[in-house]
């Protein structure tokens, strides 16, 4: 797994802020929006196509995306999505998006243009994308088993974060119920979001992730989703031995 990007929904550096981390001249504070790959048996599998997709994928020299997988429909989340147009001709089909029934409808409202009839548009004017439904039980994808793990994103808004073996990407959450803490047992490697120093209504504060790493004892824990509040060798300095915050380009073996 690579972390193609772990800033929260504005990135880092946030326009028009000249704060000491957006500023800063260590890559590490350099966040693009949230998203991950897979190198799996089957092909490569992007989570989420987040607004800085396209440069994520030229930065890490991936030519090819199988399908994708969505944690939610939020904006920072699917707005790269008219740029995998050249993977329906890699593919020779339509890219096949795994999402809950909330997050096609939100895609197929926020990109309408690659539902209506194409029959006056060359072949790579839109997207061919087909939908494919997952909900909470577990699935094979690409020669891999996914447990999604349902988390809350705000009081009104529930997303979902994916365990792929002894590994778990659980982006923008603000709590995990019961049923899902059970399902993070045992984890050699925790990406977890923290959005910052002080609360926030829909994501955990930093205090909050490392709280529920300590709850759940994954060998290792990597924090995500980051605003610039969080500078990384400050920040790092901090954190007890097995957590640390992630940066953009991180590469974690999948086992
Ligand atoms: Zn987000
Ligand atoms: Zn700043
Ligand atoms: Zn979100």
């Amino acid at each position: 797994m690579i972390l193609l990007g772990t800033g929260t929904s504005v990135g880092v550096p946030a326009i028009g802020c000249g704060c000491a981390v957006c500023r800063s001249a260590n890559p590490k504070n350099n966040r693009t929006r949230c998203s991950a790959i897979l190198g799996l048996p089957g092909g490569n599998l992007l989570i989420d196509t987040a607004p800085d997709m396209r440069t994520q994928l030229l930065r890490e020299d991936i030519g090819l995306v199988h399908a994708v997988l969505y944690t939610h429909e939020h904006a920072d989340h699917i707005f790269g999505l008219d740029d995998l147009r050249l993977m329906q001709f890699y593919l020779d089909g339509p890219v096949p998006l795994y999402c809950e029934e909330q997050v096609e409808a939100r895609i197929r409202r926020s990109y309408d243009y690659a539902f209506t009839s194409a029959a006056n548009l060359h072949a790579g004017a839109v997207p061919q994308l087909v939908f494919q439904r997952i909900t909470t039980e577990p699935f094979e994808l690409l020669g891999a088993r996914f447990t999604p793990i349902r988390l809350r994103h705000g009081p009104r808004f529930d997303v979902l974060g994916f365990r792929i073996g002894n590994v778990a990407y659980c982006t923008d959450a603000n709590a995990i119920p019961p049923d899902s803490l059970e399902l993070l047992q045992g984890l050699d490697c925790l990406v977890l979001d923290a959005l910052r120093p002080r609360g926030h209504a829909t994501h955990f504060s930093l205090a909050e992730a490392v709280e529920i790493a300590r709850q759940l004892e994954p060998r290792r824990t990597y924090f995500t989703h980051m605003s610039h509040e969080l500078e990384h060798e400050s920040t790092n300095a901090q954190l007890p031995a097995s957590m640390k915050l992630a940066y953009d380009g991180l590469r974690i073996p999948l086992v």
